[in-house]
Order: C-alpha cells, then sequence, then structure tokens
C-alpha cells in the first residue's frame, strides 16, 4: 500500500469589513480539509517519514506528544490507515481526554512518561523498543527534514500570487518547509510566523535549522495570548466571533493566534494596501473539545 492521499485543501477568501477598508484580501488554505484527524500540517510532515519507515521495512511507529497532542493523534490514524502499528509516549502523569480516547481507538499503544524520563526520547525508545528491529523513531511533533519536505509541497500548490503567508509555529518544521517552498518557486512572498509560546524567540533557530537556504522572515512574537495552549477572553471572544462570521472552524492552540494576528496587523495598518495575504489553516481542530469550558 503506497503512503499517498488525495489533498483537497481548497483556498477560500475570508470576507470582513476591516480588509475591505484597508483595501487588502485575505485568504485561507484549508490543510484542515485534508483529513479530519491526520489534518493539516500532520499530514503533510508524517507523508515522508511514513515513506522512510516503509522504504526501511518498519512496522511500528514509536512516538512523543503531550496528552493533547495533535502529532500523536495524527501519527495514530495514519498507522491505522497505511498499516503500521503505533506506540505513544505521553508526558505526564495518567490522564483520559479525547484525543488519547480517539488515539487508542485508532489501535495506539499509549505509554505515560515521567518529566523526566520523557526529556531523552532516544533513551526512552532503547529502552522499550532498542531490540526490536521493526520500530521506527518519530521525533515529538515530527520535527524532520522529512517533515520540512512534506511541508514545502504546499507551495506547489499555490496558483495565485501572495504578498503574505501566515502560519502558527509550534515546533516551526512547518514554517520551515513553507520558507523552503517559497525560496524553490521563486516567489515575491513574505512569510510570517506566529510564535504561540510565550518568550517564543527561540523559534527562530527550530526554522532555521530547517531551511534549505538563509531567507529573511517575519517572526511574530506577541500573539501567544499568555503561552502555549494558553487562551484569554480577548482570544475566546475573537474564536467565537470568526467562527460565527465565516463558518470556519479554528482552535486556540495555533490557528486562532495566527488568525488574531492577521486581524490585528491588519489593523494596524501593517499591509499594503492591495496585497494578498494567505493564512494556512493547519487544522487540530479535535482541540477545541479539550477546551469546552474555555468558551
Ligand atoms: C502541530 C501544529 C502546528 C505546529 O506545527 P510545527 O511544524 O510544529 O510548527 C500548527 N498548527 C496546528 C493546528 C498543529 O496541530
Amino acid at each position: 500500500m503506497s503512503i499517498h492521499l488525495d489533498i483537497y485543501s481548497p483556498i477560500q477568501q475570508i470576507h470582513d469589513e476591516l480588509f475591505a477598508a484597508k483595501g487588502i484580501e485575505v485568504f485561507i488554505k484549508r490543510d484542515d480539509m485534508i483529513h479530519p484527524l491526520i489534518s493539516g500540517n500532520k499530514w503533510r510532515k508524517l507523508k515522508y517519514i511514513l515513506q522512510k519507515a516503509r522504504d526501511e521495512a518498519k512496522t511500528q511507529l514509536v512516538t512523543f506528544g503531550g496528552a493533547y497532542s495533535n502529532h500523536l493523534l495524527a501519527t495514530a490514524a495514519v498507522a491505522a490507515k497505511f498499516g503500521f502499528n503505533s506506540t505513544g509516549f505521553v508526558r505526564g502523569e495518567e490522564v483520559q481526554n479525547d484525543t488519547l480516547f480517539m488515539c487508542r481507538l485508532h489501535g495506539m499503544q499509549i505509554i505515560f512518561t515521567d518529566r523526566d524520563s520523557y526529556r531523552d526520547k532516544p533513551a526512552l525508545f532503547t529502552q522499550y523498543f532498542g531490540g526490536d528491529i521493526n520500530a521506527f523513531f518519530i521525533d515529538e511533533g515530527g520535527a524532520s527534514t522529512e517533515a520540512a519536505k512534506g511541508c514545502s509541497e504546499l507551495i506547489g500548490e499555490l496558483t495565485e500570487p501572495y504578498q503574505h503567508i501566515f502560519c502558527a509555529c509550534g515546533t516551526g518544521t512547518t514554517a520551515a518547509g513553507l520558507i523552503n517552498g517559497i525560496v524553490q518557486h521563486h516567489l515575491n512572498t513574505r512569510f510570517n510566523a506566529i510564535s504561540v509560546f510565550k518568550n517564543g524567540g527561540f523559534i527562530k533557530v527550530e526554522i532555521d535549522k530547517y531551511l534549505s537556504s538563509p531567507v529573511d522572515y517575519d517572526l511574530h512574537l506577541h500573539y501567544h495570548f499568555c503561552g502555549y495552549a494558553k487562551t484569554t477572553p480577548d482570544l475566546i471572544g475573537f474564536i467565537k466571533q470568526f467562527v460565527g462570521k465565516t463558518g470556519i472552524l479554528i482552535e486556540p492552540v495555533y490557528t486562532a493566534k495566527m488568525m488574531y494576528a492577521i486581524y490585528d496587523l491588519a489593523a494596524k495598518d501593517h499591509f499594503q494596501p492591495g496585497s494578498r495575504i494567505l493564512a494556512i489553516h493547519t487544522g487540530g481542530l479535535l482541540g477545541l473539545l479539550g477546551m469546552r469550558e474555555k468558551f
């Protein structure tokens, strides 16, 4: 069985009085529509990792994540779809939630790991799978050159020019891949990375690690809303308004922070009139269910 999904990721315009008043056009690439669970950047990141595992005749995917990790869930779903077994090491003490329920439903074996042991992932892998020639190590978040390569392919799907492309960053691998794609296709497009971490300056190092050549881009550090997976009433209010007005679901950890940044920068005249701006919807919508009580 070859490692392939037919990609459905249309680009839709987001209409808003603010954008009209500023003379700009904003679009969103719906990578969230690629698959309900292997969604957004997670399919693009896993594609060549899976191909490598298949080429090496591995049958057991082993990876790592927090209890709400979209990467863990995508790995479980992709393993089930393409005939791999899967194991997920989960940081912290034993919990139950929607993400882990869905991981298990897709056949993933979950191993809860205390925070100290979790830090050394290669050691965990060796401890549990050292003698298992079928096991294949996938780093937390799928961070790898294979992942960046998969993400760079998104740029080849664009048929119109954009002055700006926006994407939210966790490990920064997706951002690096998109930047590489922009360079490969010789596009005159400014890349904008949104850090979802407080003090997210370190993301620049992570992005630069996977760049095929040094490139200038904007890393926006002020849209973290108190830090990773944190929210504020302002962000929650924005999500309600955005979803209600557009019918496009976004979630608080990544995509809402990116969309908020675009609205805020538009209001502050960051964009030249006439600009076309593309947001990448990186998916992760199951994360909404874990944040019900915040709404
Ligand atoms: C994982 C994830 C990201 C971050 O991708 P990185 O390649 O780790 O930067 C962004 N958005 C969503 C919805 C995600 O699940």
